[in-house]
């Protein structure tokens, strides 16, 4: 095929594929890795919500949407992965990783030596079929490391690898049988059945089933949903072929002893086998959920190119999530709704509380607003946050609700001292004058008052009044004496 097509095929698969990409709706730049049918939310790996519960089988750990509680869907693997196009020279690369290198190398060694001996011909050939199957699946499963060679891989699940066998000989056995009857017949169904195999070996993995495998109302529908990419990727197939083909071709096979001829050719036509499966595996992975392939998206997660594990998020991190993307789609109703319980607490969160003020006035209830900032003020005042304090006090000074408690006023004026702010440090002690004539603080507010006036606000007279004010209203107070020396001072 000429360079052109492929990059038609190339270009068809990239820019015209049916994966979508799906980006999380908080993070525009990361891929969705979950979709929220409930909200439409699509939410990226650290935006999800993951709950641990105890299922039958162990703790299971289960997906929900921050923004609206349900449990979401898996977005389609293809969406996260990088596409199988764009992984060629990895796929190449793929079987000389240690253990694939090695146990190509020793097979190859083998069929080498014992050119003529049938069950040592057999035994590589069920090996190497047995460790392509896994490479197969494992890949499948999201692992892009070879898997290793052990008695359990070659032992186990035999039945695997011997319904590979029954696939290829019912297929060899049907066109034999067509051929029998008209040779053209059987060449368009050879044509049919090679064009559809890795279909075929896909399906067989997806649903260990021969019949379901060799059914093509399964495998060809699957084929035209997946369209260009499965084209693509029988290309790839075939360059993959081509190439150890035209490697051959150059080989001086007069000067190379037949020992090395033989060990190479097997060689190179095993880590073929390797490459094709874990191609076929990739594929499989990347349209899992046209192919109806279930995958494990914890084991996915941990093997796509070894991602470390994330820390489980707490409960507040995914309040925080959910009411961002709340905000994010203008759905304030549903982000104070969701706050409400928080803010009721007897000690909310200071920063929960600052985001429910601030979407009171996001959502145009500017009533609601002012209702709450007396309570927001006093949450702040708790936690220490004095430049959020100071800034929210005016607010308060309009608000029908009863005022704040006198402590947290005479906090706040004394933080306005500290930083400078003498304006809003007397706005706060005429407040608090005005507020809380019974309250002992009171002598000690009217002196602060007297102080900043005089010193700050070149009112001396206004200070004077008070401080006499002091001094006629608590004679017995400890404060008297030094209001009678600053009144002094003052002149
Ligand atoms: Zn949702
Ligand atoms: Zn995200």
């Amino acid at each position: 095929m000429s360079r052109c097509i492929v990059a038609v095929l190339i270009k068809s698969a990239v820019f015209g594929s049916p994966v979508m990409s799906l980006e999380c709706s908080l993070h525009r730049a990361r891929p969705a890795h979950f979709v929220c049918y409930e909200c439409g939310t699509s939410l990226c790996d650290e935006c999800v919500s993951t709950r641990v519960s105890q299922g039958y089988g162990g703790k299971e750990k289960n997906y929900f949407c921050p923004a609206c509680d349900s449990q979401v869907q898996l977005a389609g693997l293809g969406n996260v992965m990088v596409p199988f196009w764009h992984r060629l020279s990895s796929v190449f690369l793929y079987p000389f990783q240690l253990v694939p290198l090695i146990l190509t190398a020793v097979l190859s060694l083998l069929a080498a030596v014992f050119p003529t001996n049938i069950l040592v011909s057999l035994g590589v050939w069920v090996i190497m079929m047995k460790y392509a199957y896994a490479v197969l699946i494992e890949t499948g499963r999201g692992s892009l490391n070879a898997p290793g060679v052990s008695v359990e891989l070659i032992n186990q699940d035999v039945m695997q690898v011997l319904k590979q066998y029954l696939v290829f000989a019912l297929l060899g056995g049907s066109i034999g049988f067509v051929a029998s009857h008209s040779v053209m017949a059987a060449i368009f169904l050879g044509v049919l059945a090679i064009a559809c195999l890795p279909m075929i070996l896909m399906l067989l993995v997806s649903t260990n089933s021969v019949l379901q495998a060799l059914n093509p109302m399964l495998f060809v529908p699957i084929i035209f949903r997946i369209g260009w990419p499965y084209l693509l990727m029988y290309l790839f197939l075939a360059f993959f072929m081509a190439a150890p083909a035209a490697f051959f071709a150059y080989l001086p096979v007069e000067v190379i002893p037949p020992l090395l001829y033989a060990f190479v050719i097997s060689f190179v036509s095993q880590c073929y086998t390797i490459m094709s499966y874990h191609l076929m595996g990739y594929v499989l992975l990347q349209y899992h959920d046209r192919i109806g392939y279930v995958v494990d998206y914890e084991f996915f997660i941990e093997n796509q190119g070894g991602r470390a594990k994330r820390k489980p998020k707490s409960a507040e991190e995914d309040l925080k999530t959910g009411l961002s993307i709340l905000v994010k789609n203008g759905k304030y109703r549903e982000a104070l709704d969701k706050l409400l319980p928080f803010v009721k607490q007897k000690d909310p969160d200071w920063e929960l509380s600052e985001k429910f003020y601030q979407l009171l006035n996001m959502s145009g209830e500017q009533d609601k607003a002012l209702r709450y900032s007396v309570r927001h003020f006093e949450v702040l005042v708790k936690n220490n946050r004095k430049k959020q304090a100071t800034e929210l006090f005016p607010k308060i000074t309009a608000s029908p609700t009863a005022p704040p408690a006198a402590g947290s006023v005479f906090a706040m004026a004394g933080w306005c001292e500290e930083m400078n702010d003498f304006k809003s440090a007397l706005n706060g002690y005429v407040y608090f004058t005005k507020h809380f004539k019974n309250d002992p603080l009171l002598p000690e507010v009217y002196f602060k008052l007297a102080m900043l006036l005089h010193e700050k606000g070149r009112k001396s007279d206004k200070a004077r009044q008070i401080l006499r004010g002091i001094i006629k209203a608590f004679p017995g107070h400890d404060l008297t004496p030094k209001a009678m020396q600053y009144l002094k001072a003052v002149g």
